[in-house]
């Protein structure tokens, strides 16, 4: 009766199986991923940090990072950060509890957040780390940024995108010197919406690495399925 009637007044339906109502029902919900999984893209990057991330790209979860990052369908960030908080607490298994972490998002291409007046992104990672900060001491802060010129990145190969965006991105000092003050000590974690070829991780692994900050993983919500004979992704969809 509710879907009804939200479909009524809302016109929407769910992303992963079109039934009228919520953009994304209960059942679809139950049918997401909540394991993480390392996602290492194939060819890797050289010396890329272990990349981990929750879903494949496909189905229902294409549909809620597409929805999210291109259509303004923002409400979808809590649902993607609840698998982003998946990829976190995997590629923070091992590191000592007490250190806080510290997720630096992707920064998206130079312009396309502040034409939008929402860094999906961003929104993401901060919904993720409400969810972890219920178990550990995590902040999370936009060191790194885009100074373009980098294309869309849509379409490229692996080759391709590791040259466009090899360099583009920078760690402004202010931000930086404030957090290192807050956070002397923290264990700094990437975070994306996907992992495709790793290119765009690698750059912000880099930037960091640039001004002595190095990140131990890369955190995901989900990683694109090589169609060559790659590393197998991880189990498919999980309840819990
Ligand atoms: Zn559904």
């Amino acid at each position: 009766m509710l879907d009804e009637a939200l479909d009524l007044f809302l016109g929407s339906s769910c992303v992963g199986c079109s039934r009228p109502g919520r953009m994304l029902c209960a059942r679809c919900r139950e049918g997401l991923s909540a394991q993480a999984f390392p996602a290492w893209p194939t060819p890797t990057p050289a010396g890329l940090v272990t990349p981990w991330a929750t879903a494949s790209y496909d189905g229902a979860v294409r549909e809620l990072v597409v929805g999210h990052k291109d259509r303004g369908q923002w409400s979808h960030r809590r649902v993607l950060g609840g698998l982003l908080a998946s990829a976190v607490r995997a590629a923070s298994t091992a590191l000592d509890p007490t250190v806080p972490l510290l997720l630096v998002p992707a920064p998206s291409r130079r312009g396309a957040g502040r034409q939008r007046g929402y860094e999906p992104t961003a929104e993401m990672v901060t919904a993720a780390a409400r969810v972890v900060r219920t178990e550990r001491r995590v902040v999370v802060a936009d060191l790194v940024v885009s100074r373009g010129p980098v294309v869309d990145q849509t379409g490229l190969g692996a080759r391709q995108r590791g040259d466009n965006v090899r360099g583009s991105m920078h760690c402004p000092s202010p931000g930086l010197a404030r957090v290192c003050r807050r956070w002397p000590v923290a264990h700094v974690l990437v975070c994306d919406d996907v992992v495709t070829t790793g290119a765009t991780a690698r750059e912000v692994q880099r930037a960091l690495e640039a001004v002595g900050l190095a990140p131990v993983g890369i955190a995901a919500v989900a990683a694109t399925r090589r169609r060559s004979h790659g590393p197998v992704l991880g189990p498919g969809p999980l309840r819990g």
